[in-house]
């Protein structure tokens, strides 16, 4: 029985012409044409004003939170069911990630228990837009402007996401994407950050290259580039641009398939969910998804872990995920946790993700769906 992977990267077509023409130039450092083509798609898909692409989703972040200042003393108010990036960003400056629950349509940051985590302190929050179905946005933009707090949102799931007609990530000041191979298009690891405030362009140009106007430098607003400000080295070679861009080349031929896998769950396991008290993903109005994830959530933990058992004896590999941040060693010593997380607590407990990515075909949906509807909740 061949093995149904959770997650594959997916061959869209020109990787290997465009890493050859990479390899056949004199230009494998970053910001070279490839990078330029990426940064325009990935433009004109957002309409973010502007993008950098990055080494790295984290480093998305981390770039986010050198250029808002964040320090010592600071606080930014995170989801505590997320990755840990969203909160090692904010963390790596010296600022306390505070941690809140999520809601539970759609396990994205809970904005009343934001608001009342916000002190003197709070700067910022970072935002997740879990599986791509966007946060409250309208509590969470008031919110914001109420405190005067950037809103930098974790965009890592949501690339083809959007709320109202508006791409995710262009709502905050920053929106941070990720390429990891995990995520919808790929170039192995490798981020982007949407910068949406243009006054905040040329600081985080400098922050991305090593603390230089070398950018200005290169576009000949400067006669020569030199050290003006702390940075790193965030931009990614051209060989990772090469390998994206070849994957937004199949943007819709990758999504089209990706949305197929979910809608067939969906359609797959509706009357079994309903039947045995399953919970079943769902997609409040408002809000259109990208199909970066499909999960579910059985009545208890040993149904969890029952479920999961379940599809690897069939060669089906389903992953639970996250152990909630401000429950981790690093987010109890980090961190600042002022009222309990029950929501997020009790679903990284019932929670299992079906395997998703473009390779899958519809006999591998319809073998998930027929071993997952097999359990029976209850009678281990
Ligand atoms: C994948 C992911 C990240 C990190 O992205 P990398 O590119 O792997 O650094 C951050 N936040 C969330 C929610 C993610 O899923």
């Amino acid at each position: 029985m061949r093995q149904i992977m959770f997650s594959k990267p997916y061959r869209a077509g020109h990787e290997e012409s465009y890493l050859a023409e990479v390899l056949a130039s004199t230009v494998w450092h970053g910001d070279g044409e490839f990078t330029k083509r990426a940064t325009t798609w990935l433009t004109e898909l957002t309409g973010a004003p502007s993008a950098l692409l990055t080494t790295s989703g984290t480093h998305a972040l981390e770039l986010a939170a050198v250029v808002l200042d964040l320090g010592p003393g600071d606080e930014v108010i995170v989801p505590t069911f997320t990755f840990p990036s969203t909160a090692t960003a904010i963390a790596l400056r010296g600022a306390t990630p505070v941690f809140v629950d999520v809601v539970p349509e759609t396990l994205n940051l809970d904005v009343e228990a934001a608001a009342a985590a916000v002190t003197e302190r709070t700067r910022a929050i970072f935002v997740v837009h879990y599986g791509g179905v966007a946060a409250d946005l309208d509590r969470l933009t008031e919110l914001a402007a109420a405190h005067d707090l950037a809103i930098v949102e974790d965009n890592a799931h949501g690339i083809g996401a959007y709320y109202d007609g508006r791409h995710l990530g262009t709502f905050g000041t920053f929106g941070a994407q990720s390429w990891h191979d995990t995520k919808n298009f790929t170039c192995g690891e490798g981020g982007a950050l949407l910068i949406n405030d243009p006054e905040l362009l040329e600081r985080a140009e400098i922050v991305r290259e090593k603390g230089t106007n070398r950018s200005l430098f290169l576009r000949g607003q400067v006669d020569k580039y030199t050290w003006v400000d702390q940075g790193s080295s965030f931009l990614p070679s051209e060989l990772q641009s090469a390998v994206l861009m070849a994957q937004f080349d199949c943007y819709t031929e990758i999504q089209q398939k990706r949305h197929a896998v979910w809608d067939g769950y969906a359609a797959g396991l509706r009357d079994w969910a309903t039947e045995h008290g399953v919970t079943l993903m769902t997609v409040p109005e408002r809000r259109q998804h990208p199909a970066h994830l499909y999960y579910l959530l059985l009545p208890t933990r040993a149904d969890q872990q029952a479920f999961i058992a379940g599809l690897a004896a069939e060669e089906i590999v389903a992953p639970f995920h996250y152990q909630p941040l401000h429950d981790s060693p690093a987010g109890k010593q980090l961190g600042r946790t002022p009222f309990p997380c029950d929501v997020a607590g009790d679903r990284a407990h019932r929670l299992v993700r079906l395997p998703l990515h473009a390779n899958l075909t519809e006999a591998d949906v319809d073998r998930v769906v027929s071993v997952a509807t097999a359990y029976r909740p209850g009678s281990r």
